[in-house]
């Protein structure tokens, strides 16, 4: 975990950690104390295997029913992740290979989850490694790739959502899977957290080109734009946590 979700998890439990800045200061150390003293862990103020397990199993425990893991534990390693961009492949309902090169997870049409090929901690926000899932165009390093298998052949304007249009249970699927990933990096819902690759260029200034994923919902014709659909995304995820 890294110190942000410690943060958020000892928040969660009771144990005020003071301001979720990422630092190790008196009052997280204090926080994590008293944890552990609850907790019939040895008191020693280090966030260690042991504290990590309890304070995660916590917060599963006090997850509201809505919100019970969907995301594998195995699929989420330790790593420092600061952002959640969420896509879809422009492919089939099921994932491809190819698919699965470019992402850490994703959703096929009825809601089946499809682990990525590239680790989770290979986008570590410390420096990418080799073999990390590149899914946005230079917004690799810290972020991490989730994408609904769908929309291939779609057009944009005016608007055709091809032969694959994304699904009612893929797009329910994916509030939870982010509320999960939310958790286990201590990652906020923000407009800058948690969005669309159509909406990386405007809320964080990193040029795209032309990418209008996810600025439809080929099932509801009402919600029409990327900030439309990221606000609606952000506020599912927020119910659920
Ligand atoms: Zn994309």
């Amino acid at each position: 975990m890294s110190v942000e979700a410690i943060q958020r998890a000892l928040a969660r439990a009771g144990f005020d950690p003071g301001p979720v800045d990422g630092k190790l200061g008196p009052k997280t150390l204090a926080a994590i104390k008293a944890f552990q003293k609850a907790h019939a862990l040895l008191v020693d103020g280090i966030a260690g295997p042991m504290t990590q397990a309890a304070l995660l199993n916590y917060v599963e425990l006090t997850m509201p029913v809505s919100s019970v893991r969907v995301v594998p534990t195995e699929w989420m390693p330790d790593a420092i992740m600061k952002r959640i961009i969420v896509h879809w492949t422009a492919g089939a309902y099921k994932a491809s290979a190819l698919d699965k090169s470019h992402y850490h997870v994703l959703i096929e049409d009825d809601g089946q989850l499809v682990h990525g090929k590239p680790s989770i901690a290979l986008n570590d926000a410390r420096g990418a490694k080799a073999g990390y899932a590149a899914h946005t165009l230079n917004c690799n390093t810290g972020s991490i790739g989730v994408s609904l298998c769908c929309m291939a052949g779609a057009i944009e304007s005016p608007f055709k959502a091809g032969t694959a249009p994304m699904t009612r249970a893929q797009w329910e699927k994916l509030p939870r899977v982010i509320a999960d990933l939310c958790w286990r990096y201590g990652i906020a819902i923000t407009p800058q957290t948690v969005l669309s690759h159509a909406e990386v260029q405007v809320n964080l200034g990193i040029k795209q080109r032309g990418k209008w994923d996810i600025s439809r919902l080929a099932f509801d014709p009402s919600t029409v734009g990327a900030k439309a659909c990221g606000d609606a995304l952000r506020k599912a995820v927020s119910s659920l946590l």
